[in-house]
């Protein structure tokens, strides 16, 4: 079983000010939650860089990945070092994951820029249904939309500074392992949890 934090955002989305260093430090410097995903707006252009960083940390691991705009809404694709080719439509993006090997997540879907009922039409793979940025009633609503739509729900923080990292997490019960990670969260072998009491440091 494994702890990660399935929403981050780097110096290379265009509104964070968490640098790949740091969360690597941050992530190797606490006991609790040791697997990240790198998700940075419309860019995958960090993940070389935080991945080489994290390398020399063996018991911490980078999901790469990415979070799209789309028209209709935000999407989280875990498990890639690519862009989905454009233009970019939710229908496209989540082809582009399932053939990739990769998972779809709608991200923050009752927020701003969240896709909300939409997301029904489409076949992701997954609901972020805990967001760390989100208010409670709408990952509430979020919670229900895995439901009807049967889907995994996952949590991540969607940090844009060091502060909002180690809030939120998603318990995986899969190895320490990229792919085995993205397969067991297809499977819906995940629960979401906040962090109770403080681990920063
Ligand atoms: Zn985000």
């Amino acid at each position: 079983m494994i702890r990660a934090d399935l929403h981050i955002h780097t110096t290379y989305s265009d509104d964070s000010t968490l640098t790949p260093k740091v969360l690597v430090e941050q992530l190797a410097a606490q006991p609790f939650i040791k697997v990240a995903a790198l998700t940075d707006h419309n860019s995958v252009q960090g993940c070389k860089l935080t991945l080489q960083l994290a390398s020399v940390y063996p018991d911490i691991l980078i999901i790469p990945g990415v979070e799209i705009s789309t028209a209709e809404g935000d999407i989280v694709i875990l498990g890639t070092e690519e862009l989905p080719p454009e233009p970019w439509t939710v229908g496209g993006i989540v082809d582009f994951a399932r053939e990739n090997g990769s998972v779809s997540v709608v991200a923050h879907p009752y927020r701003e820029y969240g896709m909300g009922d939409i997301a029904r039409k489409y076949k992701f793979d997954a609901v972020e249904i805990l967001n760390g940025a989100s208010s409670a009633s709408a990952n509430k609503s979020a919670r229900e939309l895995a439901r009807i739509m049967d889907l995994p729900g996952v949590a991540g923080t969607d940090a844009h500074k060091p502060e909002d990292l180690f809030t939120v997490y998603t318990e995986i019960h899969a190895g320490f392992d990229v792919e085995e990670i993205l397969k067991a969260v297809k499977k819906g072998l995940v629960k979401v949890s906040p962090v109770t009491g403080s681990i920063h440091f």
